[in-house]
């Protein structure tokens, strides 16, 4: 049987790892093209998980998926850890790190949540930007304040839950921190992070 990639657009057949995970939508050649490093860390006492490297074709993909809207490719990024994840954080609720509202107006979608939608978790959509902002944009001393831009909702349904903070792209992290700041203050019972990947700055 093939399939056509979502990436390239090429007709596929099956390549070894699809007789065992049917959620793979793009051809080997793609798929080789992602670099998976499933990294795992401690961060002031909080596990985070990185699952690719962010390489040139990991930046286009992402840049097609969230700027110029190509919502078929939502599908492509967990595909291959589908599995795997949704045992690791059974149980878990997911908490996207929030765009501004205009952003996904735009989109028609919120790029994050549909990147994740295919765990089978549940979503609590608590968090959001007070101010609109974009993180590239903001050099150190603002992304110290990104804690200000943001706020919460809802809070209380975090309270005795096990969180996944999840979100596309970290690059210092500081979105991130300020996410985990006021998730914890609704006491949850762990928090955690899974990003896609990870960026370093020049
Ligand atoms: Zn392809």
């Amino acid at each position: 049987m093939s399939k056509i990639c979502k990436v390239c657009f090429k007709n596929f057949t099956y390549f070894g790892i699809q007789f065992f995970n049917k959620n793979i939508c793009i051809c080997s050649t793609c798929f080789n093209e992602l670099i998976p490093i499933f990294r795992s860390f401690y961060k002031d006492g909080i596990h985070y998980q990185i699952l690719y490297d962010y390489n040139e074709k990991m930046r286009n993909l992402i840049f097609n998926f969230k700027g110029c809207f190509d919502f078929e490719l939502k599908d492509i990024f967990l595909c291959r850890f589908v599995y795997e994840l949704r045992l690791k954080y059974r149980g878990y609720y997911l908490v996207p790190l929030p765009s501004s509202k205009e952003d996904d107006e735009k989109r028609g979608f919120n790029h994050v949540i549909e990147i994740f939608k295919c765990l089978n978790l549940p979503f609590i959509n608590c968090l959001y930007k007070k101010i609109h902002y974009k993180q590239s944009d903001l050099n150190k001393a603002e992304r110290e304040k990104v804690y200000e831009k943001l706020d919460v909702i809802n809070g209380e349904e975090l309270t005795n839950k096990k969180i996944l903070i999840v979100d596309d792209i970290m690059t210092t992290g500081s979105s991130i921190k300020a996410a985990i700041k006021y998730v914890k203050k609704y006491n949850p019972k762990v928090i955690k992070v899974l990003v896609l990947c990870h960026k370093n700055e020049k």
